[in-house]
């Protein structure tokens, strides 16, 4: 699955908010958005102007800025939805209690990488793994009683170590408990709604693919 390669200050720029894609970076570097609080391209500065957006176009940009917090291409997010929409419950918190029990988001949730994008490349190059079994799929979906676990040749990885000792980690969250010494995480129940702290509004996203 191919995936963004380009920018990724251009991201949070035309979201107009910051959504912390460069981890540790995004602490220590002057922040784009912050410089530059328009949209990147020609028009930025235009757009920025313009008052009113469409109803459409709020439901895009709330579709946008979720799938690029969590680096996911369109057909992963379109495929996730199809199934949260399967799911019995609302649709919405569906979706984004899928996206924060992936794996790559845990290992992130868990402050052992500094953005998600470290968390998937920690992954993939297998450096985890889950009840003792390697996983290098960043999609993989934890459960209530994992274990995840850096493996022992890796959990003096300076990526580890920078990200644990950082501004960056994020608060543990409630459903999710580390031991940091042996760097194991565990998934203590299922997120709620209430557990994701993101200020989103899941329903823009709900009416735009119901179209
Ligand atoms: Fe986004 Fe971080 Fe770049 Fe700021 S520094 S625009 S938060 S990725």
């Amino acid at each position: 699955m191919g995936r963004y390669t380009g920018p990724v200050c251009k991201l949070c720029r035309r979201e107009g908010q910051k959504l912390f894609l460069k981890g540790q970076k995004c602490y220590t570097e002057k922040c784009p958005v912050e410089r530059r609080g328009y949209p990147p391209g020609q028009h930025g500065p235009a757009q920025a102007r313009r008052r009113k957006q469409s109803d459409y176009a709020l439901q895009l940009r709330e579709k946008q800025k979720v799938k690029r917090m969590y680096g996911l291409q369109e057909q992963q997010f379109r495929n996730l939805f199809r199934k949260a929409a399967e799911r019995p419950g609302i649709t919405g918190e569906n979706l984004l209690v899928s996206l924060e029990t992936r794996l790559d988001n845990v290992l992130f949730r868990l402050g052992l990488a500094a953005s998600r994008s470290q968390a998937r490349q920690l992954v993939r190059h297998r450096h985890v793994a889950v009840n003792g079994r390697v996983v290098d799929i960043p999609s993989y979906h934890v459960r209530t009683g994992d274990d995840i676990a850096v493996k022992n040749k890796s959990k003096d990885l300076a990526v580890i170590q920078g990200s644990l000792e950082s501004r960056t980690r994020p608060d543990l969250v409630e459903w999710l408990a580390l031991d940091e010494k042996a760097r194991v995480g565990r998934v203590l129940r299922t997120p709620t709604r209430d557990d994701i702290p993101m200020s989103v509004q899941e329903q823009l996203i709900v009416e735009l693919y119901s179209k």
